[in-house]
Parts: C-alpha cells; sequence; structure tokens
C-alpha cells in the first residue's frame, strides 16, 4: 500500500504516519520525491485498515500497490532512481561504464587495466575476486588478496570498484573494500545473500539470473530494497535460449521494459550476454541507444592470457573504440557518458 502525502505535508504529518502504519505490524519506508513525500506500507496485506489511514494528517490518499514487487515499483516512486559510488553515477542522463577485467589475476594487471579504462572514460572498474566458476578445477579467484589489489587500483586512478560477493559470510569483507557489490547471475534467487547485501550501505548491481523472468529479477531487488538497501542497479547480461550463436542471448528489449515498470537504473552486459569480443561494441552501443543507464564490460591487458571469459573480453584498444561508438549514440540521446 501507499500512502500519498498531500504537497507540503510536516515532517510531523509523515513521523505520525510512518507510527501509524508501524502499529499495524507493517514496514515503512519513507520516499521523498521533488513533489511529495510517499510512504510504502509493506507487509501482510490483511493487516492493512485503508479506512483509518485515509483519515491520518495531511495524507492525499491511499493506494494499493498492484505489481508483486513493491519497493521497485514506479507506482511507489515516479522519478527514476540515479546509483551513485564514488566515481560511478548511473542514471538521470549519466551512462556509468564499468569496465575491467573478469577476474583479478594480478597487481600489475588490475593497476593497468584500471588507468587504462579510466583513460578512455569508463567511470568504475571491475574484477572478480571471488568468481562462481562452472567448473570447480577452474580458477576461483584470489579471494581477500584480489580485493586488497582492486584497492589499490582504486587508490591509483579514483576509479570506484565494483566486485561480486557470492556468499552472506562474506558480505562484511567485500564491502571493507568494495565500492558496489555486484550478485552474480548465479545467485539472484539467494534470498539469504540478498538478506544480507540489503543490510549494507554499498550499492548493489544485481544481475538477472540466465533462466530468470524479469519479475523474479524484480522480486530478487525487492528483497534488497525491503532489507534497508535503497541504492540498487538491475542488470541484463543475458539469457539461456535454445540459441547456441551467442554464449547467452541478450534481450535489449528487458531495458525498456523495465524503466515501464520500475525507477531502478538499468545496466546491460554485452560481454557476458553475447560471449564473443567480436559481437561487443556493437551489442554496447545497442545497449545505449535502448536507454541502458549503465554498462558493465570485461576488459583486459591481454584478452588472449586472461584466466577467464578471456573469449569475450576486450583489449584495450577496442575498448577505446567502443567507448567513441557509444558516445556517439550516448550524445544522440542527450545523454552523458
Ligand atoms: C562476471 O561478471 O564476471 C560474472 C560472473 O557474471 P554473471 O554473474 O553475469 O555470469
Ligand atoms: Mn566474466
Amino acid at each position: 500500500m501507499i500512502v500519498v502525502m498531500q504537497k507540503g505535508a510536516l515532517q510531523k504529518d509523515v513521523d505520525h504516519m510512518v507510527a501509524r502504519i508501524e502499529s499495524l505490524g507493517l514496514t515503512s519506508h519513507v520516499i521523498v520525491g521533488v513533489e511529495r513525500t510517499v510512504i510504502a506500507a509493506v507487509g501482510d496485506e490483511r493487516k492493512m485498515q485503508v479506512e483509518s489511514l485515509e483519515i491520518g494528517p495531511g495524507v492525499a490518499e491511499v493506494m494499493p500497490i498492484l505489481a508483486p514487487y513493491k519497493m521497485a515499483s514506479l507506482e511507489v516512486k515516479k522519478e527514476p532512481s540515479v546509483v551513485r559510488a564514488g566515481s560511478l553515477t548511473v542514471g538521470g542522463g549519466t551512462i556509468g561504464v564499468i569496465a575491467g577485467p573478469c577476474s583479478v589475476e594480478n597487481e600489475e594487471q588490475i593497476v593497468a587495466s584500471a588507468k587504462a579504462v579510466k583513460a578512455a572514460g569508463a567511470t568504475a572498474l571491475r574484477g572478480g575476486a571471488f568468481k562462481p566458476r562452472t567448473s570447480p578445477y577452474s580458477f576461483q579467484g584470489l579471494k581477500e588478496e584480489g580485493l586488497k589489489m582492486l584497492a589499490t587500483a582504486r587508490a591509483e586512478t579514483g576509479l570506484a570498484v565494483v566486485t561480486e560477493v557470492m556468499s552472506p559470510e562474506d558480505v562484511e569483507l567485500v564491502a571493507r573494500y568494495a565500492d558496489v557489490l555486484q550478485v552474480g547471475a548465479r545467485n539472484m534467487q539467494n534470498y539469504r545473500l540478498l538478506e544480507a547485501v540489503g543490510r549494507v550501505n554499498n550499492p548493489v548491481l544485481l544481475k538477472r539470473g540466465p533462466a530468470a523472468t524479469l519479475e523474479e529479477l524484480l522480486l530478487a531487488a525487492e528483497y534488497i530494497l525491503s532489507g534497508g538497501n535503497s541504492q540498487v542497479m538491475l542488470c541484463e547480461r543475458g539469457i539461456r535460449t535454445f540459441e547456441a550463436h551467442t554464449r547467452f542471448t541478450l534481450p535489449l528489449a528487458s531495458v525498456p521494459y523495465l524503466h515501464s515498470k520500475t525507477h531502478l537504473p538499468v545496466v546491460v552486459d554485452p560481454s557476458h550476454g553475447t560471449g564473443h569480443t567480436y559481437l561487443v561494441p556493437d551489442m554496447a552501443a545497442a545497449s545505449v541507444a535502448a536507454g541502458a543507464d549503465g554498462l558493465i564490460l570485461e576488459v583486459h591487458p591481454n584478452p588472449e592470457r586472461a584466466m577467464s571469459d578471456g573469449y569475450q573480453t576486450l583489449n584495450f584498444d577496442q575498448f577505446e573504440a567502443t567507448m567513441a561508438k557509444c558516445r556517439l549514440v550516448a550524445g544522440a540521446l542527450g545523454k552523458m557518458m
């Protein structure tokens, strides 16, 4: 349910309504908009006594939230959300570019990558220290050593660090080094992990599961938002289909679809979405054309020697050319990049 306050409602009226909502056993989330404040009341709907809330001081109206995801829904917040983390801004007409290797391999590799992607215009550095690999025999990441290398790369370049966290026990550790916590595709429905990242202050990049519907993605985001973390970015990274010419199928209609349902910014990952380096530049430009608020791209000093995902990774020159192409599209749409 949403309690829409009147324009110019007083803070004490908002506080009063929050107390009323909580006394009904519901959780309240206050969203201060440009025009007016709304209070989302979420929880067991049977407990909601609409009539008694409607007569509260400063209340304009009380409406049910029809979408199954509540906090993520445009019904609750009409203005698009902007997520910020240090050098990274995603949304509000600014396209954030998160670039770097699939995995952190050593200090030289991650620092060189950070410098090169920054020079080409990236606004954040990616790099996995905890790697979810299909095979237990594949490189699993450098763990805390890798996190320290990411922190060094941030110190040298000023770029915000985006890195994956795979389990609830690691959230505190990863949050100490990272600016943005990435929840990977394989963990989109790891509900304990979603709850854990909902309790910290770092923004979260939530990747779509390869077999998840967009409604399931939004409900996964809802776990994080309802836990108290409002800084969530959704990421379309491709889904499993019958098609074998690409590693995954990258459905770019997800971008305008999600924008029609949620205020959360949408990032696209053309690297995992295609699985082939030669397809990445065009799909990155297409993502921007589709309205993406951000891109996440795999870039490595020497993709041939990468310890993971080299076949879908851009080298520094290819990244620079991709940025130039994307900027043309962004400029045509009046966006900053
Ligand atoms: C990654 O970003 O390197 C990654 C593992 O992505 P995904 O979770 O989308 O497979
Ligand atoms: Mn990867």
